[in-house]
């Protein structure tokens, strides 16, 4: 059985027109599997992962279809199972940590927050478990990192706090929507085998939303290609890139970095 089964899902904002930004969209994603979401921008990747959480805000709402984790469809929910099931069973890495994070609350005391939300630790013990944390995700010095602002930290150990507090829980889904976009290449590269690594120690699946077909043919067992709200084409990420059938898939590929011929990205 699949971990993730997105069915029929629409998602429209009604502004002055009805914008069917998510469009009868339906993939699964298997336990333990990175499953790619690529596509332009404003193609419906963001609204499609806001609304796999049901955080979906005005003018958008989810018109029809369902999201069904392990079994159980999120839609259906209430609103207090939907929040405690945020962040325990799926939790999400966005693209720019600095608006994800407090920005006047030491990042200790924000990975805190997340133990003495969902565990009965003592505060000793969560704090000895938030500093664990940072030292899983490689943060140089954690116990001095604990009581540091954001502000002080820099892009990448600000977005490895992110991944921190995202897989505080062991979550079973980690939906991450553009993490390294923000980031510079040797950075990004540092983050993704990062999230690669603590996939494998958690056995979590990751639904990696990226613009960056490379990037997933890289990294994902299967993939879906989206466009105006449609997913186009899905399949092998592998098969896909070499084989693309859809004319949108053809022209990601084409935007794919040209290399020099001794290798080099120009
Ligand atoms: P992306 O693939 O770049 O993540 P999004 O999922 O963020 O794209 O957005 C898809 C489309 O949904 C946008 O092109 C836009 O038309 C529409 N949309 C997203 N957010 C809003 C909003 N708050 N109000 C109106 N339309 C929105
Ligand atoms: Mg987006």
């Amino acid at each position: 059985m699949s971990l993730l089964e997105v069915k029929n899902l629409s998602t429209y904002f009604y502004t002055d027109e009805v914008v069917k930004a998510v469009d009868d969209v339906s993939f699964e994603i298997e336990k333990g599997e990175i499953f790619g979401l690529v596509g332009e921008s404003g193609s419906g990747k963001s609204v499609t992962s806001m609304s796999v959480l049901n955080l979906v805000k005005k003018p958008g709402k989810i018109v029809s279809g369902e999201i069904i984790l392990d079994g159980q469809n999120l839609l259906e929910l209430a609103d207090d199972d939907i929040r405690k099931l945020r962040g325990k069973d799926i939790s999400m890495v966005f693209q720019d940590p600095m608006t994800a994070l407090n920005p006047v609350m030491k990042i200790g005391a924000q990975i805190d927050e997340i133990f003495k939300e969902h565990t009965d630790l003592s505060k000793a013990e969560i704090k000895a478990k938030s500093i664990a944390l940072l030292e899983k995700v490689k943060i140089p010095e954690a116990a001095d990192r604990y009581n540091s602002y954001p502000f002080e930290l820099s892009g990448g150990l600000r977005q490895r706090v992110i991944i921190a507090m995202a897989i505080a829980l062991e979550p079973k889904l980690i939906i991450a929507d553009e993490p390294t976009t923000a980031l510079d290449v040797t950075i990004q590269k540092e983050i993704i085998d990062l999230l690669l690594e603590l996939k494998n120690d958690l056995n979590s699946s990751i639904l990696f939303i990226t613009h960056d077909l490379a990037l997933v043919a890289k990294i994902a067992t299967n993939v879906a290609v989206m466009f105006g709200g449609k997913i186009v084409e899905t399949g092998d990420a592998k098969e896909l890139i070499k084989n693309p059938q859809h004319k949108y898939t053809k022209a990601l590929i084409a935007c794919l970095p040209q290399f020099t011929k001794k290798g080099e990205r120009l």
